[in-house]
């Protein structure tokens, strides 16, 4: 498993990781969900021992990365896909891993095949697309058979495919008791892929608890009852002190849930045609939680508002892919 305590990393004047403390545990993925600049890249750094923390530890399996003697057999990282020589095929980069750190040739090819790269394992990585490219940053991670893996954004910018072979993968590795830590700054990603979240804002914990338990608390929603007469349970509704609009055709009750509006629809004697519980949007929770913790560089007016309507499509185009 993985252990971070009290880690933090200062660049000059800026806190990027701020007395961070959590465990990864093993056999179930695990989020690890900020918005960019959170310091999710500087804490996976720190774990595999390539920036210095300015103060506090991370473990992996209860050692420092420093101090494995076989560092690829126990831990997996992907951190920047298209960070390989682009002169190579994906099956001589492999084996030029393998050979440096002292593993086995065979494991290439079950890499390989393990990705699904075999039909493009001679091809030159400068000609892979990002999807191909972050399958042969899997492989690279896996060649040791590691029981810790790490990825950073590995779905960024990927189609909705290549997105969801990810996704299924991830849930496969962890399936095989391995530990997995995935970062991104997609909530609705993480609700799809991970079964615990770490949330970080401006380099501190923001939220360690189970997925189901932050959709829970966090997807507050409201009633929606499309009835005969809508004026009269929405004028008993707010007799009642309840919060009730009409919305799109719908009457939106805030409150009360559906078996309660839907009592009161028969007291009131009007007809229900439709009655269901709508929740919010987890997206919405998410950045409520990180407010405050967004890091706007100095950018255009409105630099933030399209940052946040490119991020709306991207989800849209997951959802459409999932
Ligand atoms: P995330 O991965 O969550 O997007 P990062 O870990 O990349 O966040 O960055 C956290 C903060 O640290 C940001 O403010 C970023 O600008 C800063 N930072 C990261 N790496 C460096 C570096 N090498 N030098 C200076 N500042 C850095």
């Amino acid at each position: 498993m993985i252990e971070v305590k009290g880690l933090t990393k200062k660049f000059g004047a800026t806190l990027a990781v701020d007395h961070l403390s959590f465990d990864v545990q093993p056999g179930v993925v695990t989020g690890f969900l900020g918005p960019n600049g959170a310091g999710k890249s500087t804490t996976m750094r720190m774990i595999l021992g390539l920036d210095r923390p300015t103060a506090g530890e991370a473990l992996v399996n209860g050692v420092p990365y420093a101090k494995m003697r076989t560092p690829l057999r126990q831990v997996g990282a992907l951190l920047d896909a298209k960070d390989v020589h682009g002169g190579r095929s994906a099956r001589a980069h492999l084996l030029a891993l393998a050979q440096s750190n002292g593993l086995p040739r065979s494991r290439v090819g079950e890499v390989v095949e393990l990705t699904g790269l075999t039909d493009v394992a001679k091809r030159r990585v400068k000609e892979f697309s990002l999807g191909m490219s972050q399958r042969l940053g899997i492989a690279a991670a896996l060649l040791g058979d590691p029981g810790v893996l790490m990825f950073d954004e590995p779905v960024n910018g990927l189609d909705p495919e290549g997105i969801l072979w990810i996704r299924t993968f991830m849930q496969y590795l962890a399936g095989q008791g391995r530990t997995v830590l995935v970062s991104s700054h997609l909530m609705s990603e993480m609700a799809l892929t991970a079964d615990h979240l770490v949330v970080i804002g401006r380099g501190r914990l923001l939220a360690d608890t189970s997925t189901k338990a932050f959709i829970d608390e966090h997807s507050k929603g409201h009633v929606r009852v499309r009835v005969s007469e809508p004026d009269r349970l929405g004028e008993a509704l707010r007799s009642r002190g309840v919060t009730a609009e009409q919305v799109d055709g719908y009457l939106q009750v805030t409150g009360l849930s559906t078996d309660e509006v839907g009592h009161l629809a028969l007291q009131q004697q009007v007809a229900v045609l439709e009655l269901f519980e709508q929740k919010s949007s987890l997206e919405a929770a998410f950045m409520e939680m990180t407010r405050g913790s967004v890091e706007y560089h100095a950018g255009a007016p409105g630099e933030a508002e399209q940052q946040q309507a490119l991020e709306q499509e991207q989800e849209q185009e997951q959802e459409q892919g999932a």
